[in-house]
């Protein structure tokens, strides 16, 4: 990389710092941004720009916004009982894409992950408690992944919760669409059957 000029070499390589590029990728972005026509680069370099001046957190949910109350909970005809608790704006959308939620969101901006310095304090708990006072909330509904952070976050919500009189629920695991019983892993088996319905 010595033989590039130092600012491409320090394109390339903070190119190369981002999430799911690797140098021979960011390599082809730089080169690509030196020739792009059209005021292109320029144009990128200001959405950047925008973007860290303009996007910020939902003051209710703490999903991404360039207005102070995001879209979802400006949305009158959205269920404003229904509280559905995430760890993060992707998995918020993740979730939207289904269309099978129609109620709030409330967004954690983590997991608990006491190894990696991250308590209660670092995440939007607190936050999510004071929404159980100041709003007619009667279900929250905990979707943080099934991971031991995820999981240990879920534990730790119900434990602080069990005593509001709202409705604590889990979203079900279980067996994925397309998915065969022979190849699903024992913790995920265990968890279909006792997250069973019926018909
Ligand atoms: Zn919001």
């Amino acid at each position: 990389m010595n033989a590039y000029p130092p600012i491409l070499s320090s394109l390339i390589r903070k190119l190369s710092s981002l999430p799911g590029l690797g140098e021979k990728s960011a390599t082809r972005i730089a080169m690509y941004l030196l020739k792009a026509p059209g005021g292109e680069a320029e144009s990128l370099a200001e959405n950047i720009r925008q973007l860290r001046d303009n996007i910020r957190s939902c003051s209710i949910c703490f999903h991404f916004t360039d207005e102070p109350v995001c879209a979802i909970c400006g949305d009158p005809a959205r269920n404003i009982g229904e509280v559905c608790v995430v760890e993060t704006t992707a998995d918020l959308l993740a979730i939207e894409q289904s269309g099978a939620f129609k109620g709030r969101y409330h967004v954690l901006q983590g997991v608990l992950a006491p190894l990696d310095g991250v308590g209660p304090e670092q995440i939007r708990i607190k936050e999510l408690f004071s929404r159980l006072g100041s709003e007619k909330i009667s279900e929250i509904i905990i979707a943080t992944n099934p991971s031991s952070e995820g999981e240990a976050t879920a534990h730790y919500l119900l434990q602080i919760l069990k005593d509001s009189p709202v409705r604590i629920t889990r979203i079900a695991y279980g067996i994925p669409m397309g998915g065969d019983l022979k190849y699903t892993d024992r913790i995920t088996l265990e968890r279909a059957l006792k997250g069973r319905q019926a018909f």
